[in-house]
């Protein structure tokens, strides 16, 4: 007998990845296998097993039967496999989303499954150009449609759709624009009436037109306006003059490169995407652990720990077998960043100097310590940290453990350059990654001419214009916050 496993038929909303439920994160979660469409956020996928599989079943037009049926099938054999699949879509599963059929698959063929419904673009996408699809005395009530005939070329029934007073929005409509205001004018439809097609909507390269139904047709030939779009009619239109809100995000439109290591990427991300924008991540570091382990036979001996960034903190914690061994020890850190990790962990820092230096934090360390006490320093390989230096000055015994390497991700220059492609901002963090980054393309500054580059502070900024790169954007504050605040 077949093993079998369970689908969710699951909704992801559109564009902002995190328009995505609970319940469809905690499916997407647990999944051994994601099957997702083209009008996903691929950002949720990051919330799947590293060893999940991920399948994508899109292919731009997704009406066509042919696909339909490879969907089921895929998901039915997974199923009887054992697995379990959640089968993501954009928006809601049904709502022109196919989620029925998929439904009636699996039900002949005996498999568990659960529908988890999503938010669909149909009210989402006009929220986000504002655009309430009802308002109190304008709008009593709203109408979703298909754009599409039907494959024998029936059409709705305009002479009703016109009667309706209440919001009219229509999906996948960009095609037979021309043929849905000219029916609805033709059924007597006001021609001043307002219509706005949002294209890309809730994502960083949503645009919307406004226009009338007499005029939009022109107006949305002269702009080109490509899927996936919805189409919205009625008075409700015109509140987006006061409404908007989304556009107006600080980093709104702004596609940015994230280079940093694939652990601390995530939190760099979520800023971005507040702020409206997008982000593309593609490490050129990866932070490696270099000790086993920090036992209470090593830190005995020590009246003072210095931690001089949050990776130091990080891989500190993961070493240590239980927190009583450091409860003996002065604690300080360099930099907010370190600061409030330390504070994840439930650990106050006894001092953090002003400076985000590690020579400053050695030599503050001194009024927490007394003269022969030995300090320890939790540190990386490039590190400029020199306990030598500090010991002979200070009347302390100073001693460093590197607990990790950064390590360079050298990528192939085709797939960092196809990237590129999409981005408008490059960020460095680090003088790491500016190498790595250089070397993967080769040196080939020709190829990120039309790019603008950002900096964390005065010290990446030389390596990048050591490289030859234009320093586009610095932070004023050294952190992730300042080097965003410098490209708004
Ligand atoms: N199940 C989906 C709709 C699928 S049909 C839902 O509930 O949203 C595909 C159509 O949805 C597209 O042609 C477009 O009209 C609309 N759509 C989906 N995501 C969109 C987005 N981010 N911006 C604009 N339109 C979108």
């Amino acid at each position: 007998m077949d093993k079998k496993g369970k689908v969710y038929i699951m909704g992801a909303g559109p564009g902002d990845a995190e328009l995505l439920t609970l319940k469809g994160k905690k499916a997407i979660e647990k999944a051994d296998c994601i099957v997702y469409d083209r009008l996903i956020n691929p950002r949720i996928l990051g919330y799947a097993r590293k060893d999940a599989e991920l399948i994508y079943l899109g292919k731009g037009n997704t009406e066509g039967g042919v696909i339909q049926d490879e969907i089921n099938n895929t998901i039915v054999q997974k199923a009887k496999e054992g697995k379990v699949v959640a089968r993501v879509k954009g928006g809601d599963p049904f709502v022109f989303g196919r989620g029925g059929e998929e439904i009636q698959a699996l039900y002949e063929n005996n498999i568990p499954f659960e529908e988890i419904p999503g938010i669909t673009s149909s009210i989402s996408v006009p929220a986000y150009a504002g655009i309430p699809v009802t308002h109190r005395g304008m709008a009593r009530s709203f109408h979703v449609f298909t754009g599409h005939t039907m494959a024998d070329g029936q059409w709705h029934n305009f002479e009703a759709i016109a009667k309706l007073d209440g919001t009219l929005v229509f999906l996948m409509g960009i095609k037979n624009l021309p043929l849905i205001v000219g029916d609805l004018i033709k059924n007597g439809k006001d021609k001043t009436t307002p219509i706005a097609i949002i294209e890309k909507g809730a994502t960083a390269d949503q645009r919307v037109t406004v226009g009338t139904l007499e005029n939009i047709v022109e107006i949305a030939n002269s702009k080109k306006i490509v899927p996936p779009a919805i189409t919205i009619i009625g008075e409700v239109v015109n509140l987006r003059d006061t409404f908007k809100w989304f556009e107006d995000s600080k980093l709104f439109g702004k596609k940015v490169l994230v280079t940093r290591d694939r652990r601390q990427a995530g939190e760099f991300s979520d800023k971005i995407e507040e702020m409206g924008g997008c982000a593309i991540e593609l490490p050129f570091i990866e932070i490696e652990s270099t000790v086993d382990k920090f036992d209470s036979s090593i830190l005995k001996k020590y009246s003072a720990l210095l931690f001089n960034s949050p990776n130091g903190v990080r891989q500190f914690m993961d070493k240590i077998d239980d927190i009583r061994d450091i409860a003996h020890l002065k604690i300080g850190a360099v930099g907010s960043k370190t600061e409030e990790l330390l504070q994840e962990y439930k650990i106050h820092a006894d001092f953090v100097p002003e400076e985000y230096l590690i020579d400053r934090l050695a030599q503050v360390s001194v009024e927490y310590t007394k003269p022969g006490d030995n300090i320890l320093i939790i540190t990386s390989d490039i590190s400029p940290c020199d306990p030598e230096k500090y010991s002979s000055m200070y009347d302390r015994h100073f001693d460093k453990v590197v607990a990790y390497k950064t390590k360079k991700i050298i990528r192939d220059k085709a797939q960092v350059l196809k990237a590129l492609k999409s981005v408008e901002v490059v960020t460095f963090l680090s003088s790491s990654t500016v190498d790595a980054f250089m070397e993967s393309i080769e040196n080939d500054l020709d190829a990120v001419k039309s790019i603008k580059f950002a900096s964390i502070g005065p010290v990446t900024s030389k390596t990048m214009e050591k490289h030859g790169l234009n320093v586009d954007y610095e932070a004023k504050i050294y952190n992730v916050e300042g080097i965003l605040e410098a490209i708004k």
